[in-house]
């Protein structure tokens, strides 16, 4: 028995780009999140959050801080009748060389073995390579890249599809 889920990037994907994002204030939902997420719901798919929050160890704000947005952000999901099956954070640097911080892709296996994920059947959507990166290199292979955070080079790609943001996803995962 295996599931079908959608992971998730968070930062560009879910809320407005910042640059480390720690505040409740501060944190925007791009314009068609919960209905994408209601209409993955409809075609069964559950859905995983994955996020480098390299802040934490950089210093620039705490785990606890970070897991304040976490609840505050689960709540208005819940609000609008979304369950987020999980949220798998990394807060390395660069420096700490860890398996867990995209483009590895720790926290995609880590769930996958959590929770049984059938990776064939799963999508990832991000706003940065290292989103496409990982996502391959965890066995996932339906890939979309937004362009709703940082800026993304789409001519050295490796994304399956391109979209302005996530409010156009029923365009291309159908089933
Ligand atoms: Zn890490």
């Amino acid at each position: 028995m295996s599931i079908k889920t959608i992971f998730l990037d968070r930062d560009g994907v879910i809320n407005h780009e910042v640059g480390y994002l720690h505040k409740i204030k501060d944190f925007q939902f791009i314009n068609g999140v919960f209905e994408a997420c209601l209409y993955f719901q409809s075609l069964d798919y559950h859905i995983v959050i994955v996020t480098n929050q390299s802040g934490i160890n950089r210093g620039y704000y705490t785990e606890l801080d970070f897991h304040r947005v976490n609840s505050w952000m689960l709540d208005q999901f819940h609000c609008h009748g979304i369950n987020i099956l999980d949220v798998f954070f990394c807060p390395h640097d660069p420096d700490d060389d860890c398996d867990c911080r995209k483009p590895k892709p720790g926290m995609l296996l880590k769930a996958k073995q959590k929770h049984g994920i059938d990776m064939n059947r799963s999508w990832i959507i991000g706003d940065k390579e290292a989103d496409i990166k990982a996502a391959n290199a965890a066995g996932i292979n339906q890939t979309i890249l937004v362009k709703s955070g940082h800026a993304i080079d789409s001519k050295n790609s490796n994304a399956g599809h391109i979209l302005n943001s996530i409010k156009e996803v029923q365009s291309v995962i159908r089933n």
